[in-house]
């Protein structure tokens, strides 16, 4: 069991998802490093069920798009009380809705949400959510990446376990975040262990030298060159090389 510093005081950072399917979680968030993170008390997670706030005795949440088409819309005067009771139990969070149309979850954006009290994410399904939420409660739609999923679940726990890492205290070496893909503005070097043979392949060299300086210096060039091959569009427009 990995054991976390003592919590500098904080509050612990606070996930609250408002869904139609709170069984969902905690999944993946509750395994590992996340959840004796949680477990320590540096995060929390809690639910809210969507169809508490439904109308009538079917406690109805959707209905059909108005102006036609395929599928259902989750109702604005289900999701309005919803997100207001949400704001109840975390006031200072940003309200963000899980959507294809967002804008894409990026490290930064992860940090930046990270360095926050939390956040209150709306998870949509069906066709996706009436606009009138969007623009009432402000909120800021975000993307985990150009596909469609069924639902704003799996995005929200991909949200959450970006952020959550990032709190300190939830990884064991600090070091480990600082040269990752992204954090540099590149992606990562290729990272080798034992054994030193591995079917006719070997471990290269320079990483057995014991030169600090030269493995840093091959793991830069090695980043660069993977990140101009792979993600051209995160080297920026001056060659970074010199
Ligand atoms: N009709 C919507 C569209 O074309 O943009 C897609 C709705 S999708 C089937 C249902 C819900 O899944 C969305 O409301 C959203 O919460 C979630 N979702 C699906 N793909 C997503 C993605 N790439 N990023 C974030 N949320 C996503």
């Amino acid at each position: 069991m990995a054991h976390f510093p003592a919590s500098d005081g904080r509050p612990p950072w606070r996930a609250l998802v408002l869904t139609l399917f709170p069984e969902m979680f905690p999944g993946p968030l509750g395994v590992s490093l996340l959840g004796q993170a949680h477990e320590a008390g540096l995060w929390s997670l809690e639910t809210l069920q969507i169809r508490d706030f439904g109308l009538g005795r079917h406690r109805q949440v959707d209905d059909t798009p108005a102006g036609g088409g395929a599928g259902m819309v989750l109702r604005a005067d289900v999701l309005g009380p919803a997100l207001d009771h949400a704001r109840t139990k975390s006031p200072d969070s940003p309200l963000i809705y899980l959507s294809p149309r967002g804008a894409p979850l990026t490290q930064a954006v992860a940090r930046d949400l990270a360095l926050g009290p939390g956040v209150t994410l709306l998870a949509g399904r069906f066709e996706g959510i009436d606009q009138r939420v969007i623009d009432e409660k402000g909120l800021r739609e975000i993307s985990i990446g150009d596909y469609v999923l069924a639902g704003g679940e799996l995005p929200a726990m991909v949200l959450i376990e970006a952020c959550v890492r990032l709190i300190p205290g939830v990884l064991g070496a600090s070091e480990s975040l600082a040269s990752e893909s992204f954090e540099t503005g590149l992606l990562e070097y290729p990272q080798y262990t034992k054994p030193r043979e591995w079917q006719g392949r070997s471990i290269p060299d320079i990483l057995l030298s014991g030169d600090h300086k030269k493995i840093e210096e091959w793991r830069r060039r090695q980043a660069e060159d993977l990140t101009a091959a792979r993600r051209p569009d995160l080297m920026g427009p001056t060659p970074r090389r010199k």
